[in-house]
C-alpha cells in the first residue's frame, strides 16, 4: 500500500483553467477582508489513488463540487486525513510556504494510521506549486494575511464493507485568510473539558483526521457557552495530564526561561510547535517535552514559577492564554496580558514566514518560481 518516497515517477499534470475565474476587482474585495475559510480560489488539485494503479491522473481544474457515490466509504466510516499550511507573500511579491516537507510527512503518518495510502512528499509539494501557478494572485499582501492551503485525502470507493478503501482521492484547495487577531494579539480564556477527551491511548490523536475534530465539537460548544475560545483536553486514562487544545498545542513558560510542552502519543505533533521550540532553543532557552499535569500548572501559577502560557498552530500562529476555566476552579485571570517571550517568539516566527528576517533554518519553500 505504501509507495516508496524515493524512486517515484514524475507526475504528468492535466491542467484545465477556470473559464470563469472571479474577476480581479471582486477578488480584491475578497482579499481586503477574507476572514477564514469562507472563500476559495479559482482552482483545485486532485490526484487519484487505486490499489492497482497507485497515484495517477494528477490534475488542476476549476474549483467546484466533488461527485461522490452515496456509498463512498468516507461518508460512513470517516477514513479521511487532512493538512493545513499557508502561502505567504513577501515584500518583493514572491510567494513562499513554510516547512511543507513537515506537513507532507505528517500527512503520510496520518494516512498510515487511517489505512490510507501515503502521498510522496514530492507530489505533495508539487501539488501546491501547481495550484499557486494558477492561483498565485489569491495570496494577499497585507500584513499577517496569507493563503491557507488545505490538502486532504479520503476513501471514495463505493463500498459499505468495513476495510481500507481501494479507491482514494487526494485534493488540495486554498482559501485566503485574514489576520487572525484583527485588533492586535489578544490573550484568550480556555475551557477545561472534564467530561470528554479528545483521543485515547492507541487511538487516532496523533493523526490529523476529521474524526478527532468531530469529537471535539461538543466540548468546544461547551467552551463557547462559558465564554472561552478553545477547549483544553486532558489525557483520557487518568484525566490528570495536559494534552492539547482542539487544534493547537500548548506551552508553559517557567520563570527560569524553560519552555515545557506536554508529551504523549495522543497529541498531534504541530509544525508550529516544533518551530517555536527551535526558535526558543536558538535563544538559549531550555525546552522540555514531557508529561505535564494539571496540578503542575496550578501549583506553578500559584507559586509564580509559571509565568506565561500559550497555544500554537498554523491558523493563529501563537495565541497567549490568559486563563484556564473549569466548573470548579480557574487558573490565571481573564485580563492577564500576553507574555513577553510568547510575543517575541510569535514575532520571530512570523518575521521568518513573511521574509522580514533571515530564514536561517531553511524553512521556506518558494512556490512561484
Ligand atoms: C493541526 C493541529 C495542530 C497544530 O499543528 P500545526 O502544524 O502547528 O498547524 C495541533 N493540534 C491539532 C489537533 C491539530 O489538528
Amino acid at each position: 500500500m505504501t509507495i516508496p518516497l524515493t524512486d517515484i515517477t514524475p507526475l504528468t499534470w492535466q491542467v484545465t483553467t477556470n473559464p470563469a475565474p472571479l474577476p480581479a476587482a471582486e477578488r480584491a474585495a475578497v482579499l481586503a477582508d477574507p476572514g477564514f475559510g469562507q472563500y476559495f480560489t479559482d482552482h483545485m488539485v486532485d490526484i487519484c489513488w487505486s490499489a492497482k494503479g497507485g497515484w495517477h491522473r494528477p490534475r488542476v481544474s476549476p474549483y467546484g463540487p466533488i461527485q461522490l457515490e452515496p456509498s463512498a466509504a468516507v461518508l460512513h466510516y470517516a477514513q479521511e486525513v487532512f493538512e493545513g499550511l499557508k502561502a505567504y507573500r513577501h515584500a518583493d511579491g514572491s510567494i513562499h510556504t513554510f516547512r511543507p516537507d513537515a506537513n507532507a510527512r505528517r500527512m503520510a503518518r496520518s494516512a498510515h494510521r487511517l489505512a490510507l495510502p501515503e502521498l510522496p512528499t514530492d507530489y505533495f509539494i508539487e501539488a501546491i506549486k501547481q495550484l499557486i501557478a494558477l492561483d498565485g494572485d489569491w495570496v494577499p499582501d497585507t500584513p499577517e494575511t496569507s493563503l491557507y492551503l488545505r490538502p486532504f485525502m479520503f476513501a471514495k470507493e463505493a463500498f459499505l464493507g468495513v476495510r481500507p478503501a481501494n479507491k482514494v482521492a487526494f485534493y488540495l484547495i486554498a482559501s485566503p485568510a485574514g489576520a487572525y487577531f484583527k485588533g492586535g494579539v489578544a490573550p484568550v480564556s480556555i475551557w477545561l473539558s472534564e467530561d470528554y477527551s479528545r483521543a485515547g491511548i492507541g487511538g487516532t490523536g496523533a493523526a490529523k483526521t476529521g474524526g478527532n475534530y468531530a469529537s471535539s465539537l461538543l466540548p468546544q460548544a461547551e467552551a463557547y457557552e462559558h465564554g472561552c475560545a478553545q477547549v483544553l483536553f486532558l489525557d483520557s486514562a487518568e484525566g490528570k495530564y495536559l494534552e492539547e487544545l482542539g487544534g493547537m498545542n500548548v506551552v508553559l513558560v517557567y520563570s527560569d526561561g524553560t519552555l515545557v510542552t506536554p508529551a504523549s502519543d495522543s497529541i498531534l505533533e504541530g509544525v508550529t510547535l516544533d518551530s517555536i521550540l527551535q526558535l526558543a532553543r536558538d535563544r538559549g532557552h531550555r525546552v522540555e517535552q514531557r508529561p505535564v499535569s494539571l496540578d503542575e500548572w496550578k501549583a506553578g501559577e500559584a507559586s509564580g514559577d509559571i509565568v506565561e502560557v500559550f497555544a500554537c498552530g498554523t491558523a493563529a500562529v501563537v495565541t497567549p492564554i490568559a486563563q484556564l476555566k473549569s466548573r470548579d476552579f480557574s487558573i490565571g485571570s481573564a485580563d492577564a496580558p500576553a507574555g513577553e517571550l510568547t510575543m517575541l517568539l510569535r514575532q520571530e516566527l512570523t518575521d521568518i514566514q513573511y521574509g522580514r528576517t533571515e530564514d536561517r533554518h531553511g524553512w521556506l519553500t518558494r512556490l512561484d518560481a
